[in-house]
Parts: structure tokens; C-alpha cells; sequence
């Protein structure tokens, strides 16, 4: 399947979630359980669209002891759709009949503790959704009830507030905040015609690339330009969670205009000057 066809059942699905499929809150309960004794074990662990967050790439690359980049190229595959705001990545499944993730083998999955979001949260689902009389998106659970899957003849029973605590789900949630407030930006969702290409890069950069992008912070005029305090550039050296916030703040600057960064007073005096001397010379020659 190409990657535009993925988008369009990813689009299919979406609309008969909300349309379709239970609400389930967090005080709701399921009965469903996961373990190596079921007859499905492993079976869901392939031909799977399965969307990585920044906070997914930074956890998994460093679960593999590889860089972003070698991460990206190998594990990742990035779907072109024209409605996308921003550029979005998917796991790759390995090309073999069953589409296998290529983490999972004999005894389940090779990264567990360190398993995106999407599947810590499986069977479940998170939805938002806006009615028509409502100004803000409101947030329900959906339970995927697949029929291969026998977790749901287990007798086990949990709340959904029990199961995303067991999954460590929180510390995905607060780590995704920035990254959910970016993606939901107005500036970003009213930008007309999509970003630049170059925005993109630097988004792509900044969110999913944290080895290019401590290149770009240390290597690259950046830091003769922007003022960042010495201990938040010695975290920046050697801790990706603090790079990734980092980043966030970063896009925020250089997408939305946003003053998450301060510029050096020189560097400002500068650029006021250059553009001060540009606008002379416009009204210069109009005048002319
Ligand atoms: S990352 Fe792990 S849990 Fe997720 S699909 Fe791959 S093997 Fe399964
Ligand atoms: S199909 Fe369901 S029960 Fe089977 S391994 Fe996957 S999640 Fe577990």
C-alpha cells in the first residue's frame, strides 16, 4: 500500500470513530488483557500505522543506541498528503508478508520499555472531537476491537484510568504537550498554501532530528545570535529531553513569531538598523 492510500484509510477510520464507535471516559472499564500466553501474541505487531511523536523517535533511537538520523532513515516513513500542516512520520513496516514491525520477535516486543505511544495505548484509542454548537475540541476514548485480537476474551477488567496508568501512558501525555499545543497552533493550522520548504526542514529538524538539530545550536552562528543561559546549554549538550523542549521553543520563534527565545541586544540592534536603512531606501525610491 503507498503511502497516500495509508492517509486515506487513516481519514476513513478517523471519520467512522467519530461517528460510529462507543465514548468511553476514564472511569469506564474494559475487559482485556495482554500476555505472552495468548493465542494472537505478536499478531497485532505488523501492518500497522502507527504515527511516532518526537517524544517516540527521541526514546526509541536511544533505546537502539542509534542516532536520529540513522533512526529516521531506517525505522520511519514520512506519508505526503496535502491537507498534512506539518510534516507527520510513521513507523516502517518491514517488506516481508506480514508487514512485521521491526522490533518485534519471538518474545514480543524488542523495545518495550521504550514502545511508542500508540502502542502502549493499544486496544485503546484517543479521539478529539468538535460539535457543531461547541468552541473546544472535547476528548473521548474508543475501545479498537479488532476480532483477531483475544485479549477481549480474558476475564481480566480495568478502568481506563488503571490501564493508561500501567502503560506509563502520563509521562508520554506531559512529555507531548508542547509538541500537541505546536501542532495545534492557529498560526499553524490557518497557514495558507502550507509552510515553506524551508519550514518544514526546520520543523522536521528541530522535532524529529535531535542530532542535526544540536549540530544546528553548536556548530551553526546560532548561538552568536541568540541568548541561552550556561546552564540550560550544558543540558543542551548531552540531555535530549532537554533539547526537545528546546526545540519546541524553537519553532515557536521561528514559526509563530513568538519571543521563546531572546535575541542578543547587538544582533537586535543590528537587524533594526538593516531594516531601518531598507525602509529608507524604499521610500527613497517611491519618492523618486
Ligand atoms: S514497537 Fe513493539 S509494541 Fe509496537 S508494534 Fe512494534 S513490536 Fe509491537
Ligand atoms: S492481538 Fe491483542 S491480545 Fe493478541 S498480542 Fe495483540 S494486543 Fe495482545
Amino acid at each position: 500500500m503507498d503511502e497516500n492510500n495509508k492517509m486515506d484509510d487513516i481519514a476513513r477510520l478517523k471519520e467512522a470513530i467519530l461517528k460510529e464507535y462507543p465514548r468511553l471516559h476514564k472511569n469506564d472499564s474494559f475487559k482485556f488483557r495482554c500476555h505472552s500466553g495468548v493465542p494472537c501474541f505478536n499478531e497485532c505487531c505488523g501492518d500497522v500505522n502507527i504515527f511516532l511523536t518526537p517524544y517516540d523517535i527521541m526514546r526509541l533511537k536511544n533505546n537502539l543506541g542509534i542516532t536520529s538520523q540513522e533512526f529516521l532513515a531506517k525505522y520511519t516513513i514520512s506519508p505526503f498528503d496535502k491537507n498534512l500542516k506539518y510534516p507527520v512520520l510513521l513507523l516502517k513496516m518491514n517488506d516481508d508478508v506480514r508487514k512485521s514491525c521491526p522490533f518485534v520477535g519471538d518474545k514480543g516486543c524488542g523495545v518495550y520499555p521504550d514502545r511508542p505511544w500508540a502502542c502502549r495505548m493499544y486496544p485503546l484509542g484517543l479521539a478529539t472531537s468538535r460539535e457543531s454548537s461547541q468552541t473546544i475540541d472535547s476528548e473521548f476514548f474508543f475501545l479498537l476491537q479488532e476480532a483477531t485480537c483475544k485479549g477481549f476474551c480474558e476475564e481480566h477488567e480495568q478502568t481506563i484510568e488503571q490501564w493508561l496508568a500501567d502503560q506509563g501512558i502520563e509521562e508520554y501525555n506531559m512529555a507531548g504537550e508542547d509538541f500537541k499545543d505546536i501542532t495545534l497552533h492557529p498560526r499553524l493550522q490557518n497557514v495558507k498554501g502550507g509552510l515553506s520548504l524551508q519550514q518544514v526542514e526546520m520543523f522536521h529538524t528541530a522535532c524529529y532530528n535531535l542530532d542535526k538539530f544540536r549540530r544546528f545550536i553548536f556548530e551553526s552562528s546560532f548561538l552568536d545570535k541568540f541568548e541561552v543561559a550556561p546552564d540550560t546549554l550544558e543540558k543542551l549538550k548531552n540531555d535530549d529531553e532537554a533539547l526537545l523542549k528546546f526545540g519546541y521553543k524553537w519553532v515557536r520563534f521561528s514559526l509563530f513569531g513568538e519571543q521563546t527565545l531572546k535575541v542578543k541586544d547587538d544582533v537586535f540592534r543590528a537587524k533594526r538598523l538593516e531594516l531601518e536603512k531598507k525602509l529608507a531606501a524604499k521610500e527613497k525610491r517611491e519618492t523618486n
